[in-house]
């Protein structure tokens, strides 16, 4: 079907939200997504209110066969959330939000940020395992697993992902849970936004105290391979209780810095006692470890990644940091430009790895560690050598590493990739591909092929 001024006409006045076109007020700002590497320019963008919004965006696509994309939060490194002549979906302002204390669960709309999950539960003391920076949407990072500083100790986020609703490729709106379509809540466990626009999530909750112990230690970039292997040996016999990230970063000073960024939420002699033994790992040269709110301690970072700023990474999963991965990542950092690029080890395992691998689509269970390099530039012109370093260095580490975090998927990672990291569930992905979405429609994604026949 020809995209005419009637269709659009006719499109705009089915939705409750508005509907932006080229040079129309609100349509740069809407177009726009956290990774400045990517400036794409849909034809329309739907600012959907509602599921019914959602649908006859989704309706429409169908019919015409445009390209759609679907934004949550839009913090997708790839920027598949965005498209170029096509349909975006905008679902930013679907921020409902609710919290059932008796229930422990919270309801939560498309467009809601990890940081409201938290703050909503947390004000009756309770959790679920979401990300690490709060402006990251929880509809993107849900669906395609979810790992941040409770992960080890309550599973992914998709892990606790107990039912969701969404309109289908054909429109319709459906249900997922235990009971109603288990199957397609199988997919929607890691198996991203491959099987429809999910306008709502239930998740389960945990009872939580307020405050935990957790920071950041600076140790500087002299030894680093011992420093890093003692962390690995440390990190392998740590409880549930503890998380941490390590990021090999430039300063502004135009050193390098290994800062160990620490979550415990234990009980307090349990995490002095845990911490103790971190901080002999080397001298700290800063130690900010102390008791704080978790709500805290989730947005600590959210200020080291600005939006609109050029990111490029790869990524991958890895059983445990290696002596040969760390000489890896170690030569290719001292090879590197100092200022635009850094290298990171994010601690799994714990419950994300007690969970049957069969039993989400998410695959990659047993993996203790993602490990990853990423360049960043804040003008266009600065992106190729940042660029180039996270190429050439991800060729070094890529042999090393088992599979990929499908949210930390890179523009240029291509099917077979994306194959592998579903391991023996991508065949059951397919067949359930086929049976919501035959044609594709969800495809810009780390996508699954609808299987043939
Ligand atoms: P969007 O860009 O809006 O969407 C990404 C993709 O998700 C879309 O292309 C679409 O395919 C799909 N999608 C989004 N919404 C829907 C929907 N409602 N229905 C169906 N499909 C949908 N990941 C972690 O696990 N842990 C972390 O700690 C973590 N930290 C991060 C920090 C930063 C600064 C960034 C940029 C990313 C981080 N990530 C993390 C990766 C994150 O999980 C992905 O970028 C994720 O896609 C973000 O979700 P979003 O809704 O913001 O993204």
């Amino acid at each position: 079907m020809l995209l005419t001024p009637s269709h659009v006409a006719e499109l705009r006045m089915s939705l409750c939200g508005k509907l932006l076109l080229p040079g129309e007020g609100g349509y740069d700002i809407a177009r726009k997504l956290w990774n400045g590497a990517f400036d794409h320019k849909p034809a329309l963008i739907a600012r959907c209110v509602n599921a019914e919004d959602v649908a006859r965006a989704v309706e429409f696509a169908h019919a015409s066969g445009v390209v759609l994309s679907v934004r949550g939060g839009g913090h997708s490194f790839s920027g598949q959330s965005g498209c170029d002549g096509g349909l975006m979906i905008d679902l930013s302002e679907m921020r409902d939000l609710r919290v059932d204390q008796a229930a422990r669960k919270a309801h939560v709309s498309a467009g809601a940020l990890l940081g409201e999950i938290d703050r909503a539960a947390q004000a009756v003391s309770l959790v679920t395992s979401t990300g690490t920076v709060s402006h990251t949407g929880a509809a993107g990072l849900t669906l395609g697993g979810g790992f941040g500083r409770l992960a080890r100790k309550f599973g992914l986020t998709c892990d606790n992902l107990a039912a969701a609703e969404l309109v289908t490729a054909d429109g319709k709106r459906i249900r997922a849970s235990a009971h109603e379509n288990p199957e397609l809540l199988w997919g929607l466990r890691g198996g991203g936004g491959n099987f429809g626009v999910v306008t709502s999530f239930e998740y389960q909750l945990y009872p939580m105290p307020r405050n935990m112990i957790g920071g950041v230690l600076v140790f500087p970039f002299n030894e680093p391979r011992k420093l890093l292997r003692s962390f690995a040996d440390f990190a392998a016999t740590a409880s549930d209780d503890f998380f941490a990230m390590v990021d090999i970063v430039p300063t502004p000073e135009g050193h390098r810095v290994i800062a160990i960024e620490v979550c415990h939420c234990g009980s307090r002699a349990e995490a002095e006692r845990e911490l103790t033994a971190l901080r002999k790992i080397g001298t700290a040269v800063q130690d900010s470890l102390g008791s704080a709110p978790y709500t805290e301690l989730q947005t600590r970072i959210d200020k080291d990644y600005p939006a609109g700023r050029g990111y490029y990474l790869k990524s991958g999963l890895i059983q445990e940091i290696s002596n040969g991965l760390i000489d890896r990542v170690v030569d290719h950092l001292e090879a590197a430009p100092a200022p635009r690029c850094l290298a990171s080890f994010i601690q799994l395992g714990g419950a994300i790895s007690r969970v049957n691998q069969s039993a989400t689509a998410y695959w990659h269970r047993s993996a203790g560690h993602s490990v990853l390099l990423a360049g960043f530039w804040d003008q266009p012109s600065d992106a190729d050598t940042p660029r180039l370093w996270v190429k050439t260095g991800w060729k070094h580490l890529e042999p090393l590493t088992d599979g990929f975090y499908v949210n930390l998927m890179a523009e240029d990672d291509d099917e077979q990739r994306i194959r592998n990291t579903y391991g023996a569930n991508y065949e059951r992905l397919a067949a359930l591909k086929r049976k919501y979405d035959p044609a594709n429609l969800f495809r810009r994604n780390a996508n699954v092929r609808p299987a043939e026949g």
